[in-house]
Formats: C-alpha cells, sequence, structure tokens
C-alpha cells in the first residue's frame, strides 16, 4: 500500500519520533555539540563512540554481579547454620560416647 503522506510533509505537529531521541552532544571539530541522535542503549552516536561492539559488556558479563551472596543477612544466616550443625554434631558425638563400648552378642557366652 502506498503511503498517504510523504515523509516530508507530514500531516501532523507532532515531532518524529528521531527527533525526540536523546542527542549525541559529543564535542564535534567545529566545537558545537553533535545533534546525531545517540545509539540505541548508548550515550553517544555511531561515530562518537557508541559503534554497535564498542565499549564494554554490560552486567555480569563486566562482573557486575548481584546476587546477594554476601550481604550481611546472607552472611549472618550462614554463620547460624554452622552454628547448629557444630552444635549438632556435638551432641551426637557426646551421645555416642556415653554408650557402652560393645554391644553383648546376643548368641551368648
Ligand atoms: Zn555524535
Amino acid at each position: 500500500m502506498k503511503r498517504r503522506t510523504k515523509p516530508t510533509e507530514r500531516s501532523t505537529r507532532e515531532p518524529s519520533p528521531l527527533r525526540l531521541a536523546p542527542r549525541c552532544l559529543a564535542q564535534t571539530r567545529s566545537g558545537k555539540p553533535c545533534q546525531k541522535p545517540a545509539a540505541k542503549g548508548k550515550k553517544r552516536c555511531r561515530l562518537h563512540g557508541g559503534a554497535e561492539g564498542s565499549g564494554a559488556p554490560p552486567g555480569g558479563r563486566n562482573g557486575a554481579y548481584r546476587h546477594g551472596l554476601y550481604t550481611r543477612e546472607a552472611i549472618a544466616e550462614r554463620k547460624a547454620m554452622r552454628a547448629l550443625i557444630r552444635s549438632f554434631r556435638e551432641d551426637a558425638r557426646a551421645a555416642l560416647s556415653e554408650l557402652p563400648a560393645r554391644v553383648p552378642d546376643p548368641r551368648g557366652s
């Protein structure tokens, strides 16, 4: 289907999405900020450092892990669990030491 309006003859006064995109604003050789739209997910345009594949990978692939393994709560929980296991082990050891050394042979003599 043929477009009813050409992009250059817009029917609305609303600016196009590209016009609303955040600008690159890198300093250009003329000294003015670059007015190209910034690359998707980046702060600069493709000519000023925002090219695809440039820069460090985001998140976990760059070591920025957030898993909660070392929060104060998690450390305290592990510590309490270790103390509980230790106390069970000591109780079991004490109970075993109170038992007679040998169980008598049921066949007698
Ligand atoms: Zn730019």
